[in-house]
């Protein structure tokens, strides 16, 4: 690839690839920038790249255009089963992500996290154990800051922590990272990857690139990704929660790494036996980098955690009101419902991804939860697999503000109001971010003062207003 004479098509113009395009050229490529919507903020940044010298495609020109162009730059959000990747691959050229082009660009070490969920928490750990250790880091791909930005300003003595989806591992070949982390493997995106051996396959394409000089962290707790070190010539280091490994692990209510305790579980700031989970695999990722115990132990006790993960946004009249909007699957959701801490009314629902909800909903017959508010786009589907599993205490309504009313009218003195939706939110909303903002603003303003309840017994009253206080 020579940039600066040969021409690229970028398509998808979110925050992606738009950095790809600016790179390109401030570089002095002939860039061609589409995207199939043209409106909001892709109009905003079309007319930001064509003031940078970027001719914008318009949808009826794109054959045309397509055919001038050497290489084809594809943002995450574009499949690669789309017409227009497959124009260019019928046509033998060169289909990238933006951040194999990233890939190509970074002058640092890397530590790249992928995995059904947990990988920003994973990442932004990592992200300020590096920082804490004095070295100058940045948490950057899928997290929001590409890959191509990020690659641009660390320099060769920096660590990138750097999140990796499967969407992106779809166009990702050259990345090599000093240490590749998967955290765990459960049913997501299934509308675009069709079935979970692709899904599978592409998860362990992270760790394609490694050989015995590089390391894999992997989740000894989870059958499918211990079976990754098998297919992998990196040297295996493992976490997990329930047994002594060769790694990161529990013991003695203490995170430990090969025999030296790390810090202590009451010392962490997250909550949830995931989120412990969490940490271990970034204490194994940090150690494999020479970060001293001090460095990681400051880190992992200041952290706590990332917006919109069970994160508590009100409490009011005896009953608290916690945003998970990025659940956005299955498994997300039911590892909120196991940390649970008290009797919950739970908003379930958005846009479907073909996952299975029957699970979610045996999983709720012996959980906290006391009734299910289910909304969105998949609110029937959901209601059909409650009824197949027998779960009957549920309310289907939509919309998101509806739903959210009746799920602060629904929770009783003592309880809780939780976010969880088990499902994306682009049915209602451009991303899992709004749909946090707004459910907090929605029950600030529907939040009653007193909620009803059968007067609790005095133990219970001190234990919901101490929760209040904590
Ligand atoms: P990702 O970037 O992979 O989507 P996040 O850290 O943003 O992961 O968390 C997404 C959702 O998954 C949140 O609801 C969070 O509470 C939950 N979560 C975080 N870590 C884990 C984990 N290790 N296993 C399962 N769920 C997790």
């Amino acid at each position: 690839m020579y940039i600066q004479t040969q021409t690229f098509m970028v398509a998808g113009l979110s925050r992606s690839g738009k950095a790809a395009a600016e790179y390109l050229l401030s570089r002095g490529a002939k860039v061609y920038a589409y995207d199939d919507v043209e409106e909001g903020s892709a109009k905003e940044a079309a007319l930001s790249l064509e003031k940078k010298g970027a001719c914008i495609v318009h949808r009826e020109d794109l054959p045309a255009r397509a055919g001038e162009c050497d290489i084809l730059v594809l943002s995450p959000g574009i499949p690669i089963d789309h017409p227009l990747p497959l124009f260019f691959k019928k046509h033998e050229k060169r289909v990238m992500g933006e951040m194999e082009l990233g890939a190509l660009l970074l002058r640092c070490p890397c530590v790249a996290v992928t995995g059904t969920n947990g990988k920003t928490t994973v990442v932004t750990m990592l992200e300020r154990i590096f920082k804490a250790a004095g070295k100058q880091s940045l948490a950057c791909g899928n997290i929001g800051l590409p890959l191509t930005a990020a690659a641009q300003t660390l320099p060769e003595d920096a660590l990138a922590a750097v999140e990796v989806s499967s969407f992106q591992l779809e166009t990702l070949i050259s990345l090599r990272p000093h240490v590749a982390v998967v955290l765990n493997i459960a049913e997501d995106h299934l509308d675009r990857h069709y079935n979970m051996e692709n899904y599978i396959y592409l998860k362990r394409k992270l760790l394609k690139n490694c050989t015995e000089s590089e390391y894999a962290v992997l989740n000894a707790d989870d059958s499918t990704v211990r079976e990754f070190s098998e297919h992998t010539k990196a040297k295996t280091v493992w976490f997990s929660g329930s047994e002594r490994v060769d790694g990161a692990y529990l013991e003695d209510h203490s995170l430990c790494f090969c025999g030296e305790k790390i810090l202590s579980t009451d010392d962490l700031s997250v909550t949830g036996e995931h989120n412990t989970l969490n940490a271990l695999a970034a204490i194994a990722a940090a150690k494999l980098f020479g970060i001293p115990n001090e460095a990681i132990a400051e880190a992992l006790s200041s952290f706590k955690g990332v917006a919109h993960r069970t994160e508590k946004v009100l409490e009011r009249g005896g009953v608290v009101y916690i945003d998970d909007s990025k659940a956005t699957n299955v498994d997300s959701c039911l590892k909120a419902l196991k940390g649970l801490d008290r009797e919950t009314v739970l908003i379930l629902g958005g846009k479907d991804k073909g996952e299975r909800y029957e699970p979610l909903f045996a999983a709720l017959k012996t959980s906290r939860v006391v009734h299910a508010v289910l909304c969105g786009e998949n609110a029937f589907r959901l209601m059909n697999a409650a009824m197949a599993e027998g779960y009957t205490s549920v309310t289907l309504c939509r919309p998101f503000e509806v739903a959210v009313r009746v799920a602060c009218l629904t929770a009783r003195l003592g309880q809780s109001v939780l976010l969880s939706p088990a499902s994306a939110s682009f049915d209602a909303f451009q991303n899992f971010e709004e749909r946090g903002e707004r459910f907090a603003s929605l029950v600030k303003e529907y939040a009653p003062e007193h909620s009803e309840g059968m007067p609790a017994a005095e133990g219970e009253q001190e234990a919901a207003s101490s929760d209040g206080e904590a």
